[in-house]
């Protein structure tokens, strides 16, 4: 693309003031980058307008290709960002910074999970997303020219963008850019099969696209017969999703049928459902292929009927039905959002609301699918920057909150880790445990001591993740709860020796399990526990557990009379005269008001109610 081209396709959108400054961003970058060259032998100002092409292809507004155009200036030339900032303003400087730091992001790891880390990650430090689109853009060019690089380098770079951009452009619905950014990269990753299926796809074409054209033909006619504008295209796969049905569902090239698609644009949804009657009047649908995508967008805002027919062949036909619209936002996603809201406006509103009501508008749609919830939430917490990521040594990637210090990490990691944690480094450098805050990219060490205190209550209030509070907490109860055990063990046993028992006789196995039974406990330790913290009274525990021995010492005063009958007036000294005595508790006594006064043997659940009424 020249410089005239991209011109010419930015005024079809964009006003005269927009396009003098995209004129003069790119004097400033043709001058900047004097001298210097890619790869390919090009002067280097060729790359920074490709990619500027490509974002004035997603309508990006004026700021975006600005920036697009400067992406490159402050890394690679002696411009400077004040420099940047007092020629174009502080929205391009911003843009062109994030872009820059960008740059630097490394990517690490290669697992699946970590992956999806990384573009979360990726997009968290872009803080806008307009940095993401040019760092796209960018990528995207500099996969095109990719046959320039060193085969390592080809290697690297194509790995790189499976991972981490062709899924960051497939969440952002930019399907433009995806497919060809995956497509390049297999022809780096598997040439082989690359080019096998390219051939076999040619081969096939020829007597595909009679057939398309057919159908095509006809659907138009019948579509026409019912007065509805339509737009009808056969529209090949593309490589890599062929190559990705052959693999995940191990099937030969010749097992894949739907290697075409028919694709119906129309006016309004009305007309989507109505061409969608008039395909399954025509041609029986295959069950269970059908999907409405318009009443339930996909995640990535994708809107669309699919569904797939017995085609005129016999063969299964893929038909793809949407608006005008719905066919820009599939094309461009995110971006689509710009073109569309926006228009020809020149500040593009950075503020999360304008961003969002979109996204709220189709997520208030669909019904929560658990994906598209789950876009939501990463899409909110990436754009309000609210969380960062930080690395491990090993260069894991962890999630935090933002203020989150090195304790929340430390809890994040192992929960006795955080217990003994008593010092941290980040970035090589020592810094205060309790004070310093997390940023995004950062690498954080915790060092650990067994013979630590545990954690302070301090930690409490300075933690940002709810989960390191969550097991400080448990922590001191915990704590408390050993202090409470052994508190009331010794309570206990105190008591017992003031009774003149001897706790050794009383503590046994048999004697504890019966009283832990009768407080509905499940362990000793609950028992004792509950006496530390009196929750229960000393003298009641001891008082169960010295019932049986109690019974044998001091005999019932009936047993007593039938044995010595010249004994007349027995009573127990420890008898009250008056009150009640509640049965399984002595020296228990409960007096109650003067106008309650149970008959003997009365239940105490009774008597109680009896009080409360
Ligand atoms: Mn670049």
């Amino acid at each position: 693309m020249t410089i005239h081209e991209l011109i010419e396709k930015a005024s079809s959108y964009l006003d005269e003031d927009d396009i003098e400054a995209i004129k003069e961003a790119y004097e400033f970058a043709k001058e900047a980058h004097n001298g210097q060259y890619r790869k390919s032998g090009d002067p280097y100002i060729i790359h920074p307008v490709e990619v500027a092409g490509i974002l004035v292809r997603l309508k990006m507004d004026a700021t975006t290709i600005v920036s697009g155009l400067l992406h490159d200036v402050v890394e690679d030339t002696p411009i400077t960002l004040p420099d940047i900032r007092k020629k174009f303003g502080e929205n391009v400087a911003i843009l062109v910074d994030g872009v820059t730091k960008l740059r630097h992001f490394e990517y690490k790891s290669k697992e699946e999970q970590q992956a999806e880390n990384h573009r979360k990650m990726f997009v968290a430090m872009a803080r806008d997303l307009r940095c993401v689109l040019i760092k796209l853009a960018d990528r995207l060019h500099n996969m095109r020219t990719l046959k320039f690089m060193s085969k390592e380098k080809q290697i690297q770079k194509a790995n790189e963008t499976l991972e981490i951009f062709a899924p960051l452009a497939n969440r952002l619905g930019i399907s433009a850019i995806k497919w060809e950014l995956e497509d390049i990269s297999l022809r780096y990753l598997n040439p082989q099969q690359y080019y096998r299926i390219v051939n076999l796809m040619k081969q096939k074409r020829n007597e595909r696209e009679a057939y398309i054209q057919k159908v095509v033909e006809e659907v138009a006619k019948h579509v026409k017969d019912v007065h509805i504008a339509a737009e009808i295209s056969g529209r090949p796969k593309h490589i890599y999703s062929i190559y990705r049905k052959m693999v995940n569902q191990h099937k030969q090239f010749n097992e894949i049928y739907d290697l075409f698609a028919v694709r119906i644009i129309v006016k309004s949804i009305k007309d989507c459902y109505a061409v969608l009657g008039i395909i399954h009047t025509h041609w029986k649908p295959m069950p269970g292929r059908f999907k409405d995508y318009i009443a339930m967008p996909k995640a990535n805002m994708y809107q669309s009927l699919h569904t797939t027919v017995i085609g005129p062949k016999g063969d299964p036909l893929e038909v793809q039905i949407r608006t005008e619209e719905m066919h820009e936002v599939a094309e461009y996603g995110i971006a689509a959002h710009w073109a569309y809201k926006e228009g020809k406006s020149k500040n593009i509103n950075n503020k999360f609301e304008d961003k969002l009501t979109w996204f709220r508008e189709i997520l208030e749609w669909q019904n929560e699918t658990e994906d598209a919830k789950e876009f939501m939430e990463s899409l909110k917490m990436d754009l309000f920057s609210d969380t960062v990521f930080v690395f491990t040594p090993k260069g894991d990637v962890i999630e935090l909150p933002v203020g989150s210090v090195p304790i929340d990490f430390a809890y994040r990691i192992h929960t006795e880790i955080g217990n003994q944690t008593v010092g941290s480094r980040v970035n090589g450098k020592i810094v205060r445990l309790i004070d310093y805050q997390l940023k995004t990219g950062d690498i954080v060490e915790v060092m650990t001591t067994k013979h630590s205190y545990g954690p302070s209550r301090d930690w409490l209030k300075i933690t940002k993740s709810s989960a390191a509070r969550n097991k400080i907490k448990q922590w001191f109860k915990r704590q408390r709860r050993e202090e409470n055990v052994a508190k009331g063990r010794e309570m206990i046993e105190k008591e017992l020796k003031n009774q003149g028992f001897s706790a050794k006789d009383i503590l046994t196995e048999e004697n504890i399990e019966g009283v832990v039974k009768k407080y509905n406990f499940s362990h000793e330790n609950e028992l004792y526990a509950a006496v530390g913290y009196n929750g229960i009274p000393t003298k009641q525990v001891v008082s169960r557990l010295t019932d049986k021995l109690r019974k044998t010492k001091e005999p019932d005063p009936e047993e007593v009379l039938k044995a010595f009958p010249d004994v007349k007036n027995y009573t127990s000294h420890r008898k009250p005269s008056s009150g009640v005595r509640v049965k399984g508790v002595d020296n228990l006594l409960i007096r109650l008001a003067k106008c309650c006064n149970p008959v003997p043997e009365t239940p105490l659940s009774a008597i109680l109610q009896k009080v409360a009424v």
